[in-house]
């Protein structure tokens, strides 16, 4: 009574090949979309951060000035960038600043 579909199941070992590539490419998939939401969590928490301190600056109304020498932020780069914090000659020092930690960035 056994048996009686032997000639069909030899074949389950390439099968279970076949299931466990897939398997490893979803599992990928999901790997790589989660990195990109955390890396998307990150930006998005680093623009908060920005409009927060931009929040800030326009309380004690230094908000659309450069961080670094003062001047006024060109209106088109606030247009485009509202929580900016410096001046475009001083934009990567300042984002430098923030990103590589409170140590260096005095380089310019
Ligand atoms: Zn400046």
């Amino acid at each position: 009574m056994h048996g009686t579909r032997g000639p069909g199941q030899p074949r389950s070992g390439s099968y279970a090949g076949g299931v466990s590539d897939d398997g490893a490419q979803a599992v990928g998939d999901v790997a790589a979309e989660r990195a990109e939401e955390m890396a998307a969590l990150r930006r998005a928490q680093a623009d908060l951060a920005d409009v927060d301190r931009a929040l800030a600056r326009l309380d004690d109304g230094t908000y659309g000035t450069c961080e670094a020498c003062g001047v006024a932020i060109p209106d088109e780069v606030l247009a485009d960038a509202p929580a900016t914090r410096a001046c475009p000659e001083h934009a990567a020092a300042v984002a430098g600043r923030t990103a590589d930690g409170p140590a260096g960035g005095a380089q310019i």
